[in-house]
């Protein structure tokens, strides 16, 4: 079995051939067809998120076919396809777990940083954390639905019902957002890099009202923003045009240091507030949604032995749509 492996943080991925996993009580062994790429995988190769497992495996949006199980599939037989998401395991016994919370969990375990993760042939899973997936998708396709669609929608979601939702950072997740909000009937002022005209024709394309730079105010005060880039000088650009009782939530796992700005921005019962990972419920009603908006989902695909280029191109924001390692397995 051959996978792209870290062995350090800030070195590439180097292929390895790496012994067969061995599913235990309750996993399923799944053969990978396709693992998304994500802006995670990035922060975890740079060294900015703490202390991942080395070597490691990354690639926590992959989906595949049930090659094994061993006693419990959780319901997944031989043979089902099934997507593997970021939250791997949970304890299912702290103060988090026990209230609803289990992407706080103190335990917590995450797909393609603590657990070796979808950049390979095989991946084993906790068949508990795995979701069945729409039909309507192929697998490449289906990929980013597992983070940047569940972690999109989790921060949609908190949101709650604003109307004027504004969306910092034009990438992935917001072309996934975008879509739900719209069904929803919301709408969807973009906020690009200043300048980026090409980005901000492409929101206005699939629908947004408004587009512009980040440096830009937007013609109406915004009930909610969504920061997707990780870009802390946003937070209190997006603070600024926020109605009364608005809420910015910031989408990402890592960002730079935020500036500080005066209390009167957050005055008026303003709020601002992150999202951390994702729960198993979170991931049931966005795959739900997905198929009657109906998502559309555009992908650049690669080789796994292409996986070093993919996350490169990802970096100097290249790519053309979610970049997905299809892994031909024999
Ligand atoms: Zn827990
Ligand atoms: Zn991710």
């Amino acid at each position: 079995m051959r996978a792209m492996v870290l062995n350090a943080v800030r070195e590439p991925l180097v292929l390895r051939d790496v012994p067969k996993p061995k599913p235990g009580r309750g996993q399923v062994l799944v053969r990978v067809k396709a693992c998304a790429v994500c802006r995670t995988d990035l922060h975890i190769l740079d060294g900015e998120l703490p202390n991942p497992k080395l070597p490691l495996i990354p690639g926590h949006q992959i989906v595949g076919r049930v090659e094994q199980v061993v006693e419990n599939g959780n319901g997944f037989s031989i043979g089902d396809r099934v997507g593997i998401p970021w939250l791997g395991w949970t304890d299912g016994d702290c103060a988090y777990c026990r209230s609803n919370r289990e992407n706080l969990c103190d335990r917590g375990q995450f797909t393609g940083y603590i657990i070796d993760g979808g950049y390979a042939e095989f991946a084993v899973a906790d068949a508990r954390y795995c979701f069945p997936l729409p039909d309507d998708y192929e697998d490449a396709e289906v990929a980013p639905l597992l983070c940047a669609g569940m972690l999109g929608y989790r921060s949609y979601r908190k949101t709650g019902d604003a109307k004027r939702l504004g969306i910092y950072g034009f990438g992935n997740a917001a072309h996934l957002i975008t879509q739900v909000a719209l069904y929803e009937k919301k709408e969807v002022y973009a906020f690009t890099r200043p300048g980026d005209k090409s980005g901000q024709e492409s929101a206005r394309k699939l629908g947004a009202i408004w587009a512009g730079g980040s440096d830009q105010t937007p013609p109406a005060k915004l009930d909610a923003a969504i920061i997707f880039a990780p870009v802390g000088a946003l937070v209190p650009a997006a603070l600024k045009n926020l109605a009364k009782g608005g809420v910015v939530v910031c989408g990402g796992i890592h960002m730079s240091d935020i500036p500080s700005f005066p209390y009167v921005d957050l005055w008026q019962e303003r709020e601002i507030t992150s999202v951390a990972n994702l729960t198993r419920l979170d991931g049931e009603e966005f795959l739900e949604i997905a198929p009657r908006v109906p998502l559309k989902i555009k992908v650049e695909t690669f080789s796994l032995e292409e996986a070093n280029a993919a996350l490169e191109k990802f970096r100097e924001g290249e790519l053309a749509g979610n970049a997905v390692l299809k892994v031909s397995s024999s």
